[in-house]
């Protein structure tokens, strides 16, 4: 996902928390102070498991993700990482005298799935079982009860950790925490500590909290100390069996994770690989240093000097796994990236054309109408992932489809603010439209009567038909809309009517126009009078926005001009605000053969050469996209700066361009079927040609294009 970009804070903090765990594994103040020691690396330190399995919850696990390939991805690569680090370790065990333990089976089953076949190793099975349990709590039980059941996997082992004075003096608790600890040796495993830190970072990602940095930081700072106390009483009265968690770690995690996300600016990639191997490394690296110092005789500078040899092994450990990455970023095995050049056909996207339409339509919107982004149709057309995370990104907070499923898969790519379905959906489908947060169109009385009957508490936009007689209720017919707003199942947070002529600059269509708007607002109007509280209102799409800019309104539904083309070539509109395309559709020439006068080519032989001629073969066809009625020269592409008209008829996955008058084009040669505006294949023009208007020529754009950002 794109989204997980930018989080600066949180990647430098993955450095500084590799760093911590070190501690723990070399304890730097052992040589100086006890309790210093037991507080840097028991307390402080042990913040950083818990902030790298937040990490992963943040950016894994959220409500809106449904298919559970981003969960089976996530396992899948910390096992291969798992793997490799227990091969990497193998001569350490063997050192160890690991491999002549008893009971050898049972034992490296337990420590492959809970402990970690070597002590810091344990992280990565509890990452992957605590995902998997985190992912399924939050699917099946939602945020809040995930919340609840993680906390009680966490107190449950609080007690056989921290606490664990407490339940070894009650018989029936010692006897249960003595059958877990034979599966396990700890309880800060994937089953009792990870989860709840994971759901807390999915938590987070999705519920930011609305607290000032001073108030996250003050949080932060008194839940520190009410752990360091809390863990300062639990040292003191030896109640501990191990020492990983307290209580007061849970409120100092979610406080510490809040504050770091206000740290927002350049992305760290390569922060994120190093801590990794820094963690996985450093044992190894502790190992070597006192061999080293072993063979060189200067175990007294190093090894019995806690501080330095901390830092050593901090030194070591970072210009190793630097190395380590730069080796594999020069060496690793090549990974064919998406290359346009290898498609036979492909659909370009310009995402900066994108930010450059919708900057000059907000523009010319009053102060307080925001933009609606209609994205029905893949967007028209254009990929509904790349187009809506993209304007997401730029602060566009209200989304437009047509359907239900069109809007819940724009919670799936993490979509946020408010999307409306603006058509039909079955009154069946209300829980998913409660589960999603999705808001549905009101198409008339009956609709919102059967709709409210379903008992599950909808939002909703009214729709008022003011003149295009389609869906929407009679813009007159204001009982009708009161009854709707009392209903008690539905939340009536907008209302809107649609313009049918907004495009025409006819007089007579103006003058219908203007009547749609005023009887839109005198209902209104009539609403207001009658004591009801007015939601928000929008009226205008894009040739709306165009034509009658500056109406009063909370919303515009910007759809085709989002996407930086009119309907119709030629079309006048009272505003011209330079928008520019953001789709082209690609092609290229794959083979060019020589016709005789007479010869004929193609299905129905509706191409036949008049003379001497050449044609060239190019694969896309109108299950790309390319309407079949640009057939027999109703048609042209774009090859080498010039027109070519279509050849014959365009087939379901081909098309022939006659090319005797265009000097030089080969194979390979690059064919645009849909580009600039005023080429002449221009989506306007295109669709023209077409007997259509771009709004169907981009919206039946095949589905089995790969999609390019340019
Ligand atoms: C599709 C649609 C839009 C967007 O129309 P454009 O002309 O593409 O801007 C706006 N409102 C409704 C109700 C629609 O169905």
């Amino acid at each position: 996902m794109r989204r997980n970009k930018n989080y600066t804070g949180i990647d430098f903090a993955r450095f500084v928390f590799a760093l911590l765990i070190i501690a723990i594994h070399t304890s730097p103040l052992a040589s100086f102070n006890e309790t210093g020691d037991f507080i840097l690396t028991r307390v402080i330190a042990r913040t950083g498991v818990p902030f790298f399995f937040m990490v992963s919850g943040f950016f894994l696990v959220t409500e809106y993700t449904c298919g559970n390939g981003r969960l089976a991805g996530f396992i899948k690569k910390t096992a291969i990482i798992y793997i490799v680090a227990i091969l990497i370790y193998i001569p350490v065990n063997i050192y160890n005298g690991y491999f002549s333990m008893d009971n050898f089976l049972p034992n490296i089953i337990k420590d492959i799935i809970f402990d970690g076949t070597l002590y810091h190793l344990w992280y990565l099975p509890a990452s992957i079982t605590g995902a998997a349990i985190a992912w399924y709590l939050v699917k099946k039980q939602g945020f809040a009860k995930a919340l609840i059941i993680s906390v009680i996997l966490y107190i449950t082992g609080l007690f056989g950790d921290s606490y664990y004075g407490i339940p070894e003096n009650i018989p029936a608790l010692k006897s249960f925490y003595s059958q877990i600890f034979l599966i396990t040796d700890y309880t800060r495993n994937g089953i009792f500590f990870a989860p709840v830190f994971f759901i807390l970072g999915g938590y987070i990602s999705e519920n930011r909290s609305q607290l000032s940095f001073g108030k996250n930081l003050c949080g932060f700072m008194a839940s520190f100390l009410l752990m360091l106390t809390e863990a300062l009483i639990l040292h003191g009265f030896k109640l501990q069996r191990h020492d990983s968690m307290y209580i007061f770690l849970l409120p100092c995690m979610y406080f510490l994770f809040n504050l770091l996300l206000f740290f927002k600016g350049k992305r760290l990639v390569n922060i994120r690989t190093l801590s990794l191997v820094i963690y996985i490394i450093h044992p190894m690296m502790i190992v070597i240093i006192r061999m080293c110092s072993k063979l060189l005789h200067i175990q007294k500078i190093i090894i019995e000097n806690s501080l330095a040899c901390y830092s050593v092994t901090c030194l070591s450990s970072v210009i190793f796994s630097i190395s380590a990455i730069a080796l594999w970023n020069r060496y690793k095995p090549f990974k064919t990236k998406h290359n346009p050049e290898k498609d036979r056909a492909y659909i370009e996207i310009n995402l900066d054309n994108l930010g450059h339409n919708v900057k000059v339509l907000q523009k010319i919107l009053p102060e307080k109408c925001k933009l609606m982004a209609v994205v029905k149709a893949e967007a028209y057309g254009h990929g509904s992932f790349g187009i809506s995370t993209h304007l997401a990104r730029m602060g566009v907070k209200a989304f437009a489809t047509a359907t239900i499923d069109e809007a819940v898969r724009l919670r799936e790519y993490g979509i946020k603010g408010e999307i409306l379905v603006l058509g039909h959906t079955d009154i069946r489908r209300a829980y998913e439209l409660k589960k999603y947060n999705i808001i549905q169109t009101i198409t008339d009385l009956n609709y919102a009567e059967a709709l409210n009957k379903q008992g599950i508490y909808v939002k909703a936009h009214i729709k008022a038909d003011t003149g295009m007689h389609r869906i929407g209720i009679d813009a007159s017919d204001t009982e009708a809309v009161k009854k709707v707003f009392n209903m008690e199942n539905i939340e009536v947070c907008g209302m809107y009517t649609h313009l049918c002529c907004a495009d025409s600059l006819e007089p007579e269509d103006i003058l219908y126009t203007r009547e749609q708007i005023s009887s839109f607002y005198g209902l209104i109007d009539t609403l207001e009078k009658s004591g009801i509280k007015i939601p928000k209102l929008h009226i205008q799409s894009s040739y709306g926005m165009l034509n009658y800019p500056g109406l009063d309104a909370d919303y515009a539904r910007a759809g085709i001009a989002l996407y930086g083309v009119l309907s119709s070539p030629g079309d006048k509109t009272v505003i011209d605000l330079g928008l520019k395309p953001v789709l082209c559709l690609k092609s290229k020439v794959i083979l060019v053969k020589q016709l005789k006068k007479g010869e004929s080519a193609g299905y129905g032989r509706a191409f036949t050469a008049e003379r001497d001629s050449r044609i060239a073969i190019v694969p896309a066809g109108y299950a790309d996209g390319v309407p079949r009625s640009l057939s027999c020269g109703r048609g042209s592409v774009l090859v080498k700066g010039m027109l070519a008209p279509v050849a014959g008829r365009v087939c379901m996955d081909q098309l022939a361009i006659d090319i005797t008058d265009i000097e030089g084009v080969n194979t390979g040669d690059m064919v645009t079927i849909i580009g600039a505006e005023n080429s002449g294949a221009g989506a306007a023009e295109v669709a023209s040609c077409s007997g259509s208007i771009s709004n169907e020529l981009l919206s039946r754009m095949g589905t089995r294009l790969p999609v390019v950002f340019s």
